[in-house]
């Protein structure tokens, strides 16, 4: 039986279905991966998702590990665009007592250090569009960048179910997620001004500002799973109501 290419598709990271030509580790079409010593050590650097412990593919146009389960984006210190790293660093830190996340990188490299290595997190704003010319939706949020001091590497983290108004977010393409917020260090946040970037103090601001006011508009009854209801407070309008209530009309306190 003939081996099989150990390359992996340039753009996702999928591994390479075809046989390996000749003498080669590689087929044809990998053949350029053959001097890629990341792509060499593929199956002794096997990284995990620290979000859902799914195994990372390596993107080799995007020198990243991404996780096809959560769309998380791991990118290495080399990888990394410094501007952007040092404006995520500058992000409120997130402390949770007991809920450290250990580094994906170190865990998995034991050169790298001894022991548990915890990823400090960082508390970034977002928002995101989705849709075409006619109907699209757009989201606002709050996700924690990862970061680890030992090896300097950055997790992001894919898109969460719902967004803070409570909207479900629909299923994105592959990559979008990442695309669309940039975060894999190509700064910029599509749509944007050139030079601005999602990280930076005044973009973050702003954004806050935004998810704090959809966050207002939400009915602020939790049921007993803790899931918050995400019917608009706006909706009680309609009743000509003329007290203000935090609840929509169904989980208003008579
Ligand atoms: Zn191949
Ligand atoms: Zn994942
Ligand atoms: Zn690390
Ligand atoms: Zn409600």
């Amino acid at each position: 039986m003939a081996k099989k290419c150990i390359g992996v598709r340039e753009d996702s990271g999928e591994p390479c279905p075809r046989p390996a030509s000749g003498d080669s580790d590689f087929c044809w079409v990998h053949k350029q991966q053959e001097r890629d010593m990341k792509i060499l050590y593929l199956q002794d650097d096997v990284y995990h998702c620290p979000d859902d412990g799914q195994k990372l593919l390596y993107v080799p146009r995007r020198k990243e590990h991404a996780c096809r389960m959560c769309q998380g984006v791991l990118q290495s210190a080399k990888a990394m665009d410094q501007v952007v790293l040092e404006s995520i660093l500058a992000l409120p830190e997130v402390i949770e007592e007991g809920l450290a996340v250990e580094c994906p990188t170190c865990s998995t490299d034991s050169d790298l250090s001894d022991g548990e290595v915890p990823l400090s997190n960082f508390a970034a704003e977002w928002q995101l569009t989705v849709g075409g010319k006619y109907t699209f939706s757009t989201y606002y949020g709050v996700s924690k960048i990862g970061h680890c001091k030992v090896c300097g590497c950055t997790w992001f983290p894919g898109p969460p179910e719902f967004d803070a108004a409570g909207k479900k977010i629909r299923k994105l393409r592959r990559f979008e997620w990442t695309r669309r917020l940039a975060l894999g260090g190509r700064g910029g946040f599509l749509g944007f001004g050139e030079g601005d970037r999602i990280f930076s103090k005044r973009w973050q601001s702003s954004l806050r500002e935004e998810r704090k006011s959809v966050e207002a508009m939400r009915c602020q009854h939790v049921d007993s799973n803790g899931k918050r209801c995400n019917k608009s407070k706006a909706d009680e309008q309609k009743w000509k109501s003329k007290k203000t209530s935090d609840y929509c009309y169904r989980h208003r306190p008579n």
